[in-house]
């Protein structure tokens, strides 16, 4: 393993072409090594055939092509979900996960190891906070998957920052991997298949509303009332009240005219009753949103259940009486603990599941128990 080096999903474009010019290599490198990565998806650049043979040796001295390596891996029963865990550089490791359904083929990614939210409910929050993953490791993360599916001669077509962390927490490296993802000269995903959810971080809320590539913004709330939701999101507390939440989401959506969805994950007993649907509805009614019902997924560590489904059902009905439009999310992957709020940096092996080495790859002892 290299220590020290970098990794070449860190470099922007331009930074790429940097490095190039100073080992002086011609300006037409930068395009023939960007499509490599971001369009053949080839992580070796001994298989870069198309470059010289001493710059090949030269980029692989110098930089790293597998920031993360996906160690581990568990398919879903119904083989459309799978949960992969991936080593990083230096030993520590993150879910994510891809969800194959109808016409999508979606990535769940993770932007922290673990993370300091301290959400109850979560089996990440419960895991506590590591540190921010790099532009290069969260990059790399889609693209190990992107590779899987190209396999099978097809592409990615949505990424929702819903893995382990806060995004928010990280903007920096998170907005440069959307840019990286959204490059019309490398990955080219549209930036309305990009989705970012955040546990209300207002700061990031209002940063987001000034960047010019038009990503989806989801926010997860839970609760409609403040003593409510500090109870379910420790760091909710005095420093993210509903109402600054609200009045950031107001401003998102006056500077972007987009709609935004709420998430709220179903528990039962706790945030389910009708009155509660109803204060949600009054809190929401007017705005250009959405509401994403999820049935709480279960935690080793979460004190709460979920709501039986007549309840949701009935929940769900309140918001629509109310004009506010709402959605049960299909609850996907729950076996192999790869639903929402299950992600957990750990060995997967005593999971319900298939469990798959990756082909072509070692096992680390440690990763293997
Ligand atoms: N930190 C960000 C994004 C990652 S969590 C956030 O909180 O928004 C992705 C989504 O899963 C969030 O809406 C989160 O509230 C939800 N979630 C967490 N734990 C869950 C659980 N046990 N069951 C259902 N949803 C959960
Ligand atoms: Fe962090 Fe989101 Fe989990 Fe809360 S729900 S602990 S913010 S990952």
């Amino acid at each position: 393993m290299k220590n020290q080096v970098q990794s070449i999903f860190d470099l922007t474009k331009p930074e790429l072409a940097v490095y190039l010019q100073r080992i002086g290599q011609p300006r037409f490198r930068v395009d023939q090594i960007w499509q490599w990565l971001y369009r053949a998806l080839v992580n070796d650049p001994d298989r870069m055939y198309n470059l010289p043979k001493d710059l090949q040796q030269r980029l692989a001295e110098d930089f790293i092509f597998h920031p993360v390596e996906e160690i581990q891996q568990v398919v879903s029963a119904d083989q459309r979900t799978y949960k992969g865990l991936f080593r990083l550089q230096d030993g520590q490791t993150v879910e994510a996960v891809l969800m194959l359904y109808a016409q999508r083929r979606t990535v769940c990614l993770s932007s922290q190891v673990g993370c300091a939210m301290g959400c109850a409910f979560c089996a990440t929050g419960q895991m506590g906070f590591m540190r921010n993953l790099t532009v290069g490791e969260i990059v790399d993360q889609v693209l190990c998957f992107a590779r899987r599916v190209a396999a099978q001669g097809e592409a990615l077509t949505n990424l929702v920052f819903m893995g382990m962390g806060e995004p928010l927490a990280n903007y920096p490296a998170v907005w440069a991997a959307v840019e990286r993802f959204h490059d019309p000269t490398g990955f080219d995903l549209g930036a309305r298949r990009m989705t970012i959810s955040t546990v209300g971080l207002v700061k990031g809320i209002r940063k987001l509303a000034t960047e010019s590539l038009p990503v989806n913004l989801a926010v997860s709330l839970h609760a409609p009332q403040d003593t409510l939701r500090q109870e379910l999101i420790p760091i909710a507390g005095p420093r993210y009240p509903i109402a600054e939440i609200m009045a950031a989401v107001r401003e998102y959506i006056a500077i972007t005219n987009r709609r935004v969805s709420f998430e709220y994950a179903l528990m039962r007993d706790k945030n389910d009753s009708l009155e509660q649907a109803q204060d949600l509805a009054d809190l929401l009614k007017g705005l250009l949103c959405h509401v994403n019902l999820i049935p709480l997924n279960p935690t080793p560590g979460s004190p709460w259940q979920p709501t039986p489904q007549p309840q949701a059902d009935a929940f769900r009905e309140v918001l629509t009486r109310n004009g506010i439009p709402a959605t049960m999310r299909v609850r996907r992957g729950i076996e192999i603990q790869a639903g929402c709020g299950q992600l957990w940096s750990k060995d997967l092996k005593g999971e319900n599941s298939l469990l798959q080495p990756v082909l072509g790859r070692k096992m680390s002892p440690s990763a293997t128990g």
